[in-house]
């Protein structure tokens, strides 16, 4: 991992879409190139009293959208060159799923298991302060989010240290990834692993890919293996459950658990949040190399941790048939080159994992607006509804049911809108990318990077300044 050229790796990508495309050169070097990146040490007192220098990073990929957005990850791994390879891949993602943002990514250099939580606030209210003072956040130019290692608490924590800083009154929407009670949205956090779902929802719905592997349409008792039980391993894995799939594997950092008749995600959940381990529990078998659990028998495998895990070292000996990239950057040039030669379907980070940053958009728009989706019209549906049930018994003579009243009658919540454009966005993207795949005969990840580069370039275009 540590000599890993993961910005190589995407550029690489983008250069193999480019080839299918006739945009000027120049252009193309815009849209790759890294438009700034800003490099932060800063002194943190920990709690024994010894002064410690921590090392953070944000980079803005592209501007050609404003603001910039993108999450901020706490883990040993972040240098420089993982930061600008992840802000890429958010200007790409952003445009799969035409969410109108440049891409950006931050990262601080900690372990974070080795921290107290009041020294993981200091480093985030510090981290947050230097980029208040080079203009690097801000609601209207580069908005944040959760990423590996962070989470709702550190997103309010770098919230309120830009609103004791900054008087504005969209201050709020400096930051997305918040709890509902500091101006958060319903459904963020659960939206990445949701939209993984309705991505391979949609995969897995059309005949004639299932076919071409094998497998019958459907989710309903395919077997999945998940990569990493954190935030977005976690979701994708109980709603594939819920639509019927069987979470056959959990491969965690030091081991992980296998079951063939299909693992409880929640109950797993609630035993490493009590034990603090994912050892020790007691149903399935416990399997000590997580490595190896990622190999084992089934249909779906989801990576959902770090970057370049399936390599050539591995990827010869992976089984499953479908692999969702819910991780950024989970599969090695070489590990997508050899399991493509077999029949199989990778279905793309900047397509997959897009959920988070359609639903961040909401929930800037939320901020912004100053109003909860729903509050305005959803009395106003239910009477409107209530009216048309009426209308209906009378011209039919038929009584509905108290049930239906309820369930026909209901006007929609901010959850219900949220998770219908959520839906709505995954769905079209699917497709958009698909019809790519179709058009120029090649794999999934170039067609989303067929996809994407063409909605920038058409951006630049506008402006004037590329031919
Ligand atoms: P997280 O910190 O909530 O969880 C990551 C989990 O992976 C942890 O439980 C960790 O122990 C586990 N893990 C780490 N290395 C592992 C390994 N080698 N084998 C097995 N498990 C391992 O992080 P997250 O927010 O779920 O992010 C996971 C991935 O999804 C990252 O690549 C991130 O960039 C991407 N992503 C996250 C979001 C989001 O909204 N959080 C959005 C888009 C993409």
């Amino acid at each position: 991992m540590a000599n890993y050229e993961f910005f190589k790796f995407v550029n690489q990508n983008f250069n193999r879409a480019s080839g299918y495309l006739s945009i000027e050169k120049g252009l193309l070097s815009q849209i790759k190139a890294c438009n700034s990146t800003y490099h932060i040490a800063f002194p943190i007192k920990r709690d024994d009293g010894t002064v410690e220098v921590i090392h953070g990073w944000r980079s803005a990929h592209s501007s050609h959208k404003s603001p910039t957005k993108g999450g901020i990850r706490y883990a040993m791994q972040v240098n420089e060159d993982e930061v600008n390879a992840l802000a890429a891949l958010m200007t790409y993602k952003c445009a799969i799923v035409s969410v109108p943002f440049g891409g950006a990514k931050g990262g601080v250099k900690i372990d974070r298991s080795k921290y107290s939580n009041s020294e993981i606030e200091r480093i985030t209210r510090r981290y947050t302060f230097e980029l208040i003072k080079k203009n690097f956040i801000g609601p209207g130019v580069d908005v944040p989010a959760p990423d590996y290692g962070t989470g709702e608490q550190e997103m309010v924590w770098i919230l309120d240290t830009y609103r004791s800083m900054v008087d504005s009154l969209d201050s709020d929407g400096c930051v997305t990834g918040k709890p509902i009670h500091q101006s958060g949205i319903s459904g963020r956090t659960s939206a990445t692993g949701r939209g993984v779902y309705f991505g391979l929802r949609e995969a897995c719905s059309m005949k004639k890919e299932m076919d071409k592997l094998g497998f019958t349409t459907g989710l309903e008792g395919k077997k999945v293996i998940v990569q990493g039980l954190g935030n977005v391993g976690y979701y994708a894995a109980y709603f594939l459950r819920e639509a019927g799939a069987l979470i056959t594997g959990i491969a965690e950092l030091h081991g992980g658990v296998y079951d063939e008749k299909g693992i409880n995600i929640v109950k797993l959940k609630e035993h490493i949040r009590e034990t603090g381990s994912i050892s020790g529990y007691p149903d399935g078998k416990y399997i000590d190399d997580s490595g190896k659990l990622i190999e084992m028998n089934c249909d779906i495998l989801i990576p959902a941790a770090l970057e370049n895990q399936i390599t050539e070292e591995n990827a010869p000996r992976i089984k499953a048939k479908i692999i969702g990239e819910a991780a950024n950057g989970p599969l090695s040039d070489q590990g997508h080159k050899i399991i493509k030669e077999r029949p199989s379907l990778i279905i793309p980070d900047i397509y997959l994992n897009a959920g988070g940053v359609t639903v961040s958009y909401f929930e800037w728009i939320k901020n912004l607006s100053h109003i909860r989706f729903g509050r305005m019209d959803r009395r106003y549906e239910e009477n409107a509804m209530e009216r048309l049930l009426e209308a209906i018994e009378d011209l039919t003579g038929t009584k509905f049911s108290e049930n239906d009243l309820k369930r026909l009658g209901k006007g929609p919540e901010e959850w219900d809108i949220v998770d219908s454009g959520l839906e709505d966005t995954m769905v079209m993207a699917y497709n958009m990318m698909y019809e790519a795949r179709e058009q120029h005969k090649t794999d999934l990840r170039t067609a989303a990077y067929i996809t994407a580069i063409k909605k920038i370039a058409l951006s630049y275009q506008q402006l004037g300044i590329f031919p």
